[in-house]
């Protein structure tokens, strides 16, 4: 039986942790220095989507992602794959002609390319979805895409993680991987912080955005760009939202009963360092999410501001996924990407039959990891 390590318990190491260990045709370690999914994927705004994707093999993938999470639900035992899983669907709306000019391309885009996309007037959207948010006009054109869902990313990681364990993984939490042994070239064994040897067939590096320092226990070099995002997580009274909302100030979803979780990439680009600025932009967030839903205004000034976190996206230099065996390191495999909410399920199961069975699927050829040459 294959000896695998996975490499970071994020949605992606999870999801493909998952699979190994339901292959039944491994034994598998999943290590992490931290817990699962307090990385990134507890700093996501986890809308699964294929919207703003292109090329199209990329938007081919994120659709397959998409896709994946509700087969995903389905083939979970009980409730577990109902609790993660929260479709509902996405509204976006523009305010200045450009960008409602850019919008209408998009979805024409989308809908020719037989994704479920379409429009509606703001107010069918306030008598029949959402009566809290503010529009520009009761006719402001807003786009739906009813087929998208908002993932509780971390919850889902923690259910991988457990039918995992229940089919036989071993998991090394609170330990970081700071040695990858390849003896003649060929990955052998791991070695942990606290001073464990795991000996291994197989290696996934699925470290998010530390993945470039993972390669590169290897001499692998793996180029990242990582981007920071800001995320504002606030309680708040009842349901004020039930579905994602893309606005031109904010851009908010649910986050379980009584949460909103609020960001916007036009905050994201003043993100500093230091927590003082981090505070303000904070505060900027929540002034947005508040011209988004008025009608709460009260109740979210009241709002208590749960959570302020930055988020490192582990993007490859090019901004595609970076995924599938390194040549050159027979056993040394990567799964590194932006959209992991969306991707990890779908990377997970694709990865894992390639890792066993040496198949790669035509979804994940174009985002192969030979495009980064070696460093040595
Ligand atoms: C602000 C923001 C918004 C986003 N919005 C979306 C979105 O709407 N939709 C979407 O699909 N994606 C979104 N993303 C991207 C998505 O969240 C990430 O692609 C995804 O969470 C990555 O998951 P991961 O498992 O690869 O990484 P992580 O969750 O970071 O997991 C990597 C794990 O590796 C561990 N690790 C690292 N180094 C080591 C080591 N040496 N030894 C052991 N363990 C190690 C870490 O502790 C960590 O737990 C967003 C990201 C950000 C920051």
């Amino acid at each position: 039986m294959l000896r695998i390590a996975v490499i970071g318990a994020g949605i992606v190491g999870a999801s493909v942790a998952f699979r190994l260990a339901r292959s039944g045709e491994a034994r598998v370690w999943i290590v992490d220095k931290a817990l699962p999914g307090s990385g990134t994927t507890s700093a996501s705004f986890a809308w699964a989507n294929a919207s703003e994707k292109t090329p199209r093999d990329y938007f081919e993938l994120n659709r397959a992602g998409l896709e994946e999470h509700f087969r995903l639900r389905d083939e979970l035992p009980g409730e577990a794959g109902a609790l993660w899983l929260h479709p509902g669907g996405n509204l976006e709306w523009s305010e200045d002609e450009a960008a409602l000019e850019g919008l209408e391309r998009r979805v024409e885009r989308l809908r020719s390319w037989g994704y479920a996309a379409g429009w509606r007037r703001a107010s069918w959207v306030n008598e029949v979805l959402e009566p809290n948010v503010a529009f520009p006009s009761p006719n402001t054109p807003v786009a739906f895409s009813p087929e998208e869902a908002w993932v509780d990313a971390p919850r889902l990681v923690n259910t991988l993680v457990e039918l995992a364990r229940r089919e036989g993984a071993e998991t090394r939490f609170g330990t970081a991987v700071e040695e990858i042994e390849a003896g003649d070239g060929r990955v052998a064994a791991l070695r942990l912080q606290h001073g464990e040897r795991l000996p291994v067939d197989a290696v996934v590096n699925a470290a998010g955005p530390e993945a470039d320092r993972v390669a590169a226990l290897l001499g692998r070099r793996l180029p990242l760009k990582p981007s920071k995002g800001l995320l504002l997580r606030l309680a708040v009274e009842g349901t004020p939202i039930g579905r994602l909302v893309h606005s031109p100030h904010a851009n908010l979803r649910p986050d379980g009963p009584g949460r909103v979780l609020v960001h916007h990439g036009s905050v994201d680009q003043k993100l500093e360092s230091d927590a003082e600025a981090r505070n303000q932009l904070g505060r900027e967030l929540l002034g947005r999410a508040r011209r988004v839903i008025p009608a709460l205004a009260p109740a979210l000034a009241d709002a208590e501001v749960e959570d302020l976190r930055v988020g490192i996206r582990p993007m490859p230099e090019d901004g595609l996924p970076c995924v599938g065996a390194v040549a050159e390191i027979p056993g040394y495999y990567e799964a590194v990407t932006h959209s992991g909410v969306t991707l990890g399920p779908l990377l997970g199961r694709l990865l894992a039959r390639e890792i066993l069975a040496g198949e790669v699927d035509a979804l994940i050829s174009p985002f192969r990891t030979d495009r980064f040459a070696r460093a040595r």
